[in-house]
């Protein structure tokens, strides 16, 4: 038996991070905004189309800017998803707002947009959709539904660098969007992320709100003589040795995209047979949707024990997780959110979902080992 350890993710390096990181160091520029950030702006712009991108050193910290520029106060109301990462929630949270959780859909596991109109009320500000996987959500009916209730659209796009919806970059739809290049992320820095802004007129103060809440961007471009205190911010920007070693990442983006993609695809004609024999459901792609292989999960039918699963595929080194524990069933949701109507399918994902491992890199050899030991695993268990 091959007991070489499979990991669940393996960070992918393109090479060329250690020298860009010295090339900051001796032009010195080590603070934001220098060089580096500007590269990677533009190259976010350019290929979402995003009015502005702004580096920020987490998505998290995106989402906390997009909190401030909606202007979120004590019981404002934000629609997302309950099956989602904490920063999606807390972000509005920490403005006192209050996540409404919404479920999701079945084939996506995004957020059902039939559900959404149902849990507006007069509190309502925003929707954020987040797109799981890195699959898009349903965003030609969110934009409609925000149209109609004067709502703003935040998409959670952490997991969706480079995928598209209708041939429109995710992170650009809506009226902001927030990237991560978390190291468990496709395209990565350590810890990092972007606010793409598509509505121009959130875009000066977005840029005022990373910054501290200074006007110190206008500042350095010479459109005023000094810089002052101006709005509530933060200090939400990387430093030049990240945006540098994210540079050599967005460089080769779209190679990295493709590698996952063939990797993607391994798993996906290689779990064919399971879901067939119904032990198992592949993931769904819509037509419109362009997705960047993110992730690669399963949902194990209904009866198999996930951590009988979990645990036959450790005993063989194989290193696969499950998430997310769903928000509204967490201390934090309860708290601090609510939830609208019944989470039937964010419960059953939430106890069936299987992640398996997938990184740039991973061998057609290795991919076969998972996908054996998890047929035998469920032909076990089922
Ligand atoms: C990873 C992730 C985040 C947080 O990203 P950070 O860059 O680590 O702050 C937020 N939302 C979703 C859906 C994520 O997957």
């Amino acid at each position: 038996m091959n007991s070489v350890k499979i990991p669940f993710n393996r960070p992918y390096m393109t090479g060329k991070e250690l020298y860009y990181i010295a090339e900051a160091k001796f032009g010195n520029m080590l603070a934001g905004d220098g060089p580096f950030t500007k590269r990677c702006h533009q190259w976010l712009e350019q290929r979402t189309g995003a009015a502005k991108a702004l580096l920020t050193h987490s998505c998290t910290a995106a989402l906390e800017i997009s909190a401030l520029l909606l202007d979120i106060r004590p019981g404002d109301e934000v629609i997302m998803p309950s099956y989602t990462f904490v920063s999606t929630a807390n972000a509005f949270a920490l403005r006192g707002g209050v996540p409404v959780f919404v479920d999701i859909r079945e084939d996506t596991l995004n957020l059902d947009e039939s559900l959404v109109e149902g849990a507006i009320s007069s509190r309502t500000k925003a929707i954020v959709p987040v797109h799981y996987a890195g699959v898009a959500c349903e965003m030609d009916a969110m934009l409609a539904i925000a149209q109609r209730h004067g709502l703003k659209v935040v998409e959670d796009a952490a997991q969706g660098v480079m995928s598209s919806y209708k041939t429109r970059p995710l992170g650009s739809i809506g009226d902001l969007g927030a990237y991560s290049f978390h190291e468990t992320k496709n395209v990565i820095s350590g810890e990092g992320g972007a606010l793409l802004v598509n509505d121009r007129e959130l875009a000066l103060r977005a840029e005022i709100i990373r910054e501290k809440g200074t006007d110190r961007s206008r500042f350095f471009r010479g459109e005023v003589d000094k810089y002052t205190w101006q709005e509530l911010g933060s200090s939400f920007l990387p430093g030049e040795l990240i945006a540098a070693f994210l540079w050599a990442q967005l460089e080769e983006a779209e190679r990295i995209t493709e590698d996952r993609l063939a990797s993607w695809q391994r798993y996906h004609t290689l779990l064919e047979a399971l879901e067939a024999k119904g032990l198992l459901r592949r993931p769904v792609v819509p037509e419109d949707c362009q997705h960047n292989a993110h992730m690669y999960y399963v949902l194990l039918a209904s009866g198999i024990d996930r951590q009988q699963i979990l645990d036959e595929l450790r005993r063989e080194q194989i290193y696969a997780l499950f998430h997310y524990v769903p928000l509204h069933s967490s201390p934090g949701g309860q708290r601090y959110g609510r939830v609208c109507g019944e989470l039937t399918v964010t419960d059953r994902c939430a106890q069936s979902l299987l992640r398996l491992p997938l990184w740039l890199g991973i061998s057609a050899e290795q991919q076969s080992r998972v996908a054996d030991t998890l047929r035998d695993a469920l032909l076990r268990a089922g």
